[in-house]
């Protein structure tokens, strides 16, 4: 099957791109190409841009409308999305790598469930009050949609992560650019497609995929009024400092090192919790930001620990992304397997211990797959330890007590995730309230649409889903009566 895309999703239309330049998306298990796409230069951010504020500035318009009937054609986009589901799953998973399975509940089905959430959220929020002023006299405060949004996604999750910034901004009454990466821009087509049949209007959703040159554009254009970006730290300071110069609003996702603590009481039955381990560190082959990539293990149960991780990632099936029972898809891109090979490279030079893993699988001749790998006797000091790796690359590091277990996973640059291990779940919370990250699970992790979303430190600035991802969506207005 090979899609081709001629036009690009602005104002309501499919419009011919400004320059005759594509996108060709290559299958990473196969190395074959998938099809092709328009790569959207600066005329057509720029045409992205306007269309997108012709539409918000519309008086009467999609900013003015009653929530209720903002809430109406989000469900039927979300009706929408759920009838291309099958294509959505393999078409990102044919791109960037994501396991079928996988991409079934999080690329095709969770969206759906970010937009009916934030459906419910514009029917319930007060999205205006008044207050009796201290002054006489009393005060509207309104909470208005703060325009247009520059949406910046990354390729490792390209729905999910779009649906994160779509869907509170069309709750708040925002209308939207979306750049989609050039690694995983078709999927993109199919959710213009279903904005289109759900009868969307015409520039509340406006795609344009492209590279740097077209995100730096949309950033610094002077007719946005915020930014919601996800993707690397690199990426997201200089999108900052654009947005400090400019005053722009911006939610920044970044990258993450999180750590799993292994509580001295936890159970290390893999029957029992495998699963979970696997899918809190291993996700979507390594290429996931909020992953515990450095397991903290008490020393008296260190070498239990060690065995469970290396035995739970020699089990696991890597293959074709497309295959029903792969749970290890290949890396995105040849230079990102590169990039992974160079870390486990550096990780041996430094001292660590591979346990297994460590090199390129038997049997796939074709695909950029990297064998799941685990590093014990691993210092925090290593540069496997303190840098982001996206892959498949584990690390098992040994701690005395419960403190210094706190003190290794806050010794990062990053705040992401994490996650703890115990048979005692208060316990658990217990340590997780002292990690010093946006987010973190207690025997699982799994980020639930109701609640903040986001990191400390070099993981970004704010938050995505929860009532708290549609008020970076909203300003305050006070009208003094
Ligand atoms: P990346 O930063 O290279 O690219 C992300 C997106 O930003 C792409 O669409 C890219 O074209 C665009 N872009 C890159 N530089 C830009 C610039 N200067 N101005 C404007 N746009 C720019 O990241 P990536 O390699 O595609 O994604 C992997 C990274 O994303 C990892 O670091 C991962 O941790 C992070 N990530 C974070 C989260 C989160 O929620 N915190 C979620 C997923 C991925």
């Amino acid at each position: 099957m090979e899609l081709r895309y001629e036009h690009l999703y602005i104002g309501g239309e499919w419009v011919r791109p400004s320059s005759g330049r594509v996108i060709a998306p290559v299958n990473p298990s196969t190395e074959e190409v998938l099809g092709s796409a328009p790569e959207g230069l600066e005329a057509d951010i720029d045409a992205a841009v306007e269309a997108a504020r012709r539409t918000f500035d519309q008086p009467g318009g999609w900013a003015a409308w009653e929530p209720e009937r903002r809430a109406e054609v989000m469900e039927r986009f979300a009706e929408q999305l759920e009838a291309r589901a099958g294509r959505i799953a393999e078409t990102v998973s044919s791109q960037n790598g994501l396991p079928i399975s996988i991409a079934r509940q999080l690329e095709a089905g969770y969206p759906t469930a970010v937009l009916r959430y934030y459906a419910g959220l514009a029917r319930t929020t007060a999205f205006s009050e008044t207050r009796a002023g201290l002054l006489g006299g009393s005060v509207e405060v309104r909470r208005t949609p703060v325009g247009v949004v520059a949406a910046i996604v990354p390729w490792n999750y390209p729905q999910v992560l779009s649906m994160f910034k779509i869907a509170p901004a069309m709750a708040a009454g925002c209308t939207v650019v979306l750049k989609p990466s050039p690694e995983a821009s078709l999927d993109s087509f199919l959710v213009a497609e279903a904005a289109e049949a759900a009868g969307v209007p015409a520039g509340v959703l406006n795609i344009v995929p492209g590279g740097r040159e077209a995100g730096g554009r949309l950033v610094s254009h002077p007719g946005v009024d915020k930014v919601a970006f996800t993707g690397s730290t690199a990426a997201g300071r200089s999108i900052a400092e654009t947005c400090g110069r400019l005053l722009r609003p911006a939610t920044l996702e970044l990258g993450g090192k999180s750590a799993g603590i292994v509580l001295d009481d936890a159970v290390l039955d893999p029957a029992q919790i495998g699963q979970d381990l696997v899918a809190a560190t291993l996700t979507n082959n390594g290429q996931t930001c909020f992953l515990s990539t450095r397991i903290l293990a008490p020393r008296s149960r260190y070498a239990e620990v060690a065995d469970l991780i290396t035995e739970l990632a020699r089990s696991l099936p890597v293959g074709d992304a497309l295959a029903q029972d792969t749970l290890i898809g290949p890396m995105v891109t040849a230079q990102q397997r590169e990039r992974v090979e160079g870390y486990i490279a550096k990780g041996r030079a430094e001292g660590a211990r591979l346990t297994t893993g460590g090199g390129r699988p038997a049997g796939l001749d074709k695909g950029w797959f990297v064998e799941p790998t685990v590093f014990a006797d691993v210092d925090n000091n290593f540069t496997i330890a303190q840098e982001e790796i996206f892959g498949p690359v584990l690390c098992v590091l040994p701690y005395d007590d419960v403190d210094d277990a706190v003190r290794i996973a806050n010794d990062s640059d990053y705040g992401l995730g994490g996650t703890v291990w115990t048979s005692d779940p208060e316990r658990g919370a217990a340590v997780a309230r002292r990690v010093q990250t946006g987010t973190i699970g207690v025997n699982r992790y799994l980020p639930d649409p109701v609640a903040p979303f986001g990191g400390a430190k070099a993981s970004g600035l704010g938050s995505e889903l929860g009532p708290e991802g549609l008020a970076s969506y909203l300003r305050p207005q006070s009208i003094y009566r």
